[in-house]
């Protein structure tokens, strides 16, 4: 029976490739606007109306989890549509998956929407030791593993990302997430931390964007998922960058599960991450 060491060690960049190009042939295929739109009639496990997008792009991954299951390793997958799935084992190690994060892109046909996957040796964000993310916009590859830094299609990012700053100090670009205009009423002051936002409407994609230094911090206005950020999260920590769940007092002590519980912020400076740590709504960090 494989260990902990050995299901950790298993070819999951393999798996996930195998599961990104799969969704790609999917997306690829001519679709009408209302077949992009079309739901499956459910409401997955994460909330969310299913498309069937959703639900075809999670089949892909789940048939990689049932090849690497049947060479004998054993695992929890957690993943938006279908919730938690067991593989066997003692639940120590744990797959987190988001089929398609920046569905409502996926279905409008904006070029932002990605799969991520992640897997930890444990209950937590800072037990996550292999993160991926595949942007089907511009067709762009994150991976990282903890100790071997990020790659970005296949190509380590050698260079740390650096900060950029306005001549007033303010960050040069924010990406920020959750922006439900409402939360924007509610969060604090952006316009004193940074000089210009982007909202690209997927969590995973905008945490790669500070990996590759594209932006000098990230923000969620309100909780995000585990299945949104788990992936992501260990991106930007390999590439030099710095991660929080304000809502927790340990950094990266968020649970891997289904909930909503904490904003995530992300930055290349300890001031910047202690600054963009006010930014969301008080009542997201409750
Ligand atoms: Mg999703």
């Amino acid at each position: 029976m494989p260990s902990v060491e050995d299901v950790l060690a298993a070819d999951w960049l393999g798996a996930c490739r195998r599961a990104a190009q799969e969704i790609r042939a999917q997306l690829d295929r001519p679709q009408t606007a209302a077949q992009r739109r079309t739901e499956t009639g459910v409401v997955g496990e994460g909330g969310d109306r299913t498309l069937v997008l959703d639900q075809t792009a999670e089949d892909a991954v789940f048939a990689q989890l049932e090849a690497l299951h049947e060479q004998g390793f054993e695992f929890t997958a957690l993943s938006e549509e279908r919730g938690e799935v067991h593989f066997g084992g003692d639940g120590t190690v744990r797959v987190i998956i988001d089929p398609i994060d920046g569905s409502l892109n996926a279905k409008r046909g904006l070029p932002h929407h990605a799969l991520s996957i992640a897997v930890a040796k444990g209950p937590t964000m800072a037990d996550v030791v292999f993160g991926y993310v595949y942007d089907f916009g511009p067709h762009e590859e994150w991976a990282a593993r903890t100790g071997e830094g990020t790659t970005l299609d296949g190509i380590p990012l050698i260079e740390r990302p650096a900060e950029r700053r306005s001549s007033d100090g303010r960050l040069e670009i924010l990406a920020i997430e959750s922006a439900d205009p409402r939360y924007l009423h509610l969060a604090g002051e952006l316009g004193d931390v940074a000089r210009r936002l982007r909202a690209l409407g997927a969590i995973a994609v905008s945490l790669c964007q500070v990996a590759g230094g594209r932006v000098d911090g990230m923000v969620t206005l309100w909780r995000c998922r585990a299945v949104d950020a788990a992936a992501a999260q260990l991106i930007v920590r390999e590439a030099g960058g710095l991660v929080a769940f304000p809502a927790f007092e340990d950094p990266l002590g968020a649970p891997l599960d289904l909930e909503p519980h904490s904003p995530v912020v992300a930055a290349l400076s300890e001031s910047a991450l202690a600054q963009l740590a006010t930014i969301p709504a008080p009542m997201a960090s409750r």
